[in-house]
């Protein structure tokens, strides 16, 4: 293992020790080098790697405000790591939209027993704003995939929601491609609202068995019919 890797591995089990907090500042390079046994070079690559992984995030200067706070918010290096994943490994199209039938199923069910209003407004108001005519087909799959983050951030669980946000490009550049080869976009797009619209409606209604089958039969009926990958 060369040092800046050990560097890592030790980090990573400060924090999960808590030893370094989760939204605090990491300690000094000096006294991370000191801690570990290892040259301030190795650490100072250590954080490099960490800040372009999303975990940390460095500020500049020699105020309060200065030097690296680990980031809280864990969609953040969840995000960046499987959005390389996606691009590197060019992953099937149906093996993504598999996934987002077996997370979206689940997301709207639990959202249905527990999102109350204020947590689904965000996806009621994506809903709204696809009514408008005038939107290009792009604009509207924009929304779409911000309605389908939104009702799986409704569900409440932070690992599922970093998951979605993540899928977020994948899922508009395939659905983007779909559309391209569509004749009659504005019957698809007509379809497609009232099926978020039945998703939505489900979920509001507490009932989770039907905002799952609901959701899953838009996810797989756009992809049967449009045929991409
Ligand atoms: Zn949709």
């Amino acid at each position: 293992m060369r040092a800046y890797q050990e560097v890592l591995a030790r980090i990573e089990q400060d924090l999960l020790t808590g030893r370094i907090d989760v939204g605090g500042r990491l300690p000094p390079e000096r006294e991370l080098a000191l801690r570990y046994g290892v040259s301030r070079a190795s650490v100072r690559e250590a954080i490099k790697v960490l800040e372009a992984m999303g975990v940390i995030r460095t500020n500049v200067g020699s105020g309060p405000g200065a030097g690296a706070v680990v980031i809280a918010d864990p969609a953040a290096p969840i995000g960046s790591a499987l959005r390389w994943h996606l691009a590197s490994r060019h992953l099937p199209v149906a093996d993504l939209v598999g996934t987002r039938v077996l997370i979206e199923s689940w997301a709207v069910q639990a959202a249905a027993g527990n999102a109350g209003a204020e947590q689904l407004a965000g996806a009621t108001e994506l809903l709204r704003a696809m009514e408008n005519p005038g939107l290009t087909a792009e604009q509207f799959l924009e929304l779409d995939t911000q309605f389908h983050v939104a009702l799986a951030e409704a569900a409440g669980n932070g690992v599922i929601t970093a998951i979605m946000q993540a899928m977020r490009h994948g899922i508009q550049a395939y659905v983007t491609e779909a559309v391209s080869a569509l004749t009659d976009w504005p019957a698809m797009a007509e379809r497609l609202r009232a099926e978020h619209a039945q998703v939505l409606a489900a979920v509001v209604d507490g009932d989770g068995p039907a905002a799952g089958r609901a959701v899953t039969a838009h996810i797989n009926g756009f992809y049967a019919d449009t045929g991409v990958g």
